[in-house]
């Protein structure tokens, strides 16, 4: 039996914790706290897989391990990878990009939604202007590391990084995007109308073309939905000019990477911003969009937020219904109070800020 399809027992989700590196060790524990504080249904386990245990024993991911994930539990819920003493970032590669490889999460959906005008650097913006999502392929393109080196060190060296684009990868993502456009609403409670592909086909022309004609046809199954294309470049300057008009974003993998740094500014910077890494079906990984941090790694100043929205996410996802609108309702009230990190205007530490929404999330 595919592990992926086995009945799972436990009437209680399932959760893998796995913190990592940095401040992912500091955000995480909160997540977990807030959780647990709504007393929803959930088993932890956590597994210390990161930079400690690879320079402990060298092991980046056990034997079998993103089987046992997939098979022993219902989502898996990550800090962040990124740690200055390991120089080539192997372990950060193996776990994470290959949680997101070899289990095919093919979706990584990024929610960009401003909470208050206070957090935004742009002039004039409410919370209302700022509500999109960016739908990343994550599982192809640049990120597959193809390509080589050719007489390395020699002044006739030659570095090739292939962009990888297979139809059945851009379709499904362009697919999940108009499904998601289809299902889900604004904060405000309107429905989501238009999905928007972004490319450079104009300079990218193979991948591109793919992208376009993949585009057209799948959106002709979603004719209520508004189609729209922008060229990456074009879409810094709009999401920083008037990010009002974005709806669904869908993109491939370097560009979705590149657009949601920017994005999370416009919700407050990176210790704000949630994302998931889904596979419709299948065991799927929750993280925070940011990143180890190691200059504000363990002295208590990381935001603990955007774990803290990625744990709600996770648990929508799981088909919790009360318990993610009370953490997010929590972390709303906390915000609008200063009651924040220094990255988002409070003076709160990391622990006092994850205690502060745990203590309001059942109020
Ligand atoms: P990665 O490549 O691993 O995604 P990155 O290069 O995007 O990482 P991050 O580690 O995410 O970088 O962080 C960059 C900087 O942003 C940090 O040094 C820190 O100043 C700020 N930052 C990131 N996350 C947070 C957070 N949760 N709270 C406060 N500041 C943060």
């Amino acid at each position: 039996m595919n592990p992926e399809n086995e009945v799972k027992p436990s009437t209680k989700k399932r959760i893998a914790v796995i913190p990592g590196d940095g401040i992912g060790k500091e955000v995480i524990p909160q997540a977990v706290g807030v959780m647990r504080a709504t007393g929803a249904a959930l088993e932890f386990t956590e597994f210390d897989w990161g930079a400690d245990r690879y320079l402990r024993d060298g092991t980046t991911v056990p034997p079998d391990g993103f089987t046992m994930l997939a098979r022993d539990f219902d989502a898996i819920l990550v800090g962040a990878f990124g740690d200055p003493r390991v120089k080539t970032n192997i372990h950060a590669k193996e776990i994470l990009l290959g949680m997101r490889f070899q289990m095919d999460l093919y979706a990584n959906v990024r929610p960009v939604r401003l909470l208050d005008a206070g957090l935004c650097p742009l002039k004039n913006v409410e919370p209302k202007d700022v509500d999109f999502v960016v739908l990343r392929e994550n599982t192809e393109g640049v990120y597959t590391d193809a390509g080589g080196v050719f007489k390395q060190g020699t002044p006739d060296e030659i570095a090739m990084q292939e962009d990888l684009n297979t139809r059945k990868g851009v379709e499904r993502i362009i697919h999940y995007a108009f499904e998601y456009c289809r299902a889900h609403r604004k904060l405000d409670g309107s429905p989501r109308s238009k999905v928007l592909m972004c490319d450079k086909s104009n300079a990218m022309t193979h991948a591109g073309g793919l992208w376009q004609r993949v585009f057209k046809e799948v959106s002709a199954g979603f004719s209520e939905i508004t189609t729209q294309h922008m060229y990456v470049d074009a879409l810094c300057l709009q999401m920083v000019r008037d990010p009002r008009q974005f709806d669904v974003v869908v993109t491939n993998n370097m560009f979705g990477d590149i657009i949601t740094d920017l994005a999370a500014a416009l919700q407050g910077g990176l210790g704000m911003a949630a994302s998931g890494n889904i596979h419709p079906g299948r065991t799927s990984m929750f993280e925070p969009v940011h990143g180890s941090a190691p200059p504000i790694a363990g002295k208590n100043l990381a935001n603990p937020f955007g774990a803290i929205l990625t744990a709600a996410m996770m648990l929508r996802h799981l088909k919790f219904t009360r318990e993610p609108d009370q953490i997010e309702a929590a972390v709303l009230e906390a915000v609008r109070l200063n009651k924040t990190t220094q990255d988002a205007n409070g003076t709160l530490g990391t622990r006092e800020a994850g205690q502060w929404v745990a203590e309001h999330v059942m109020i």
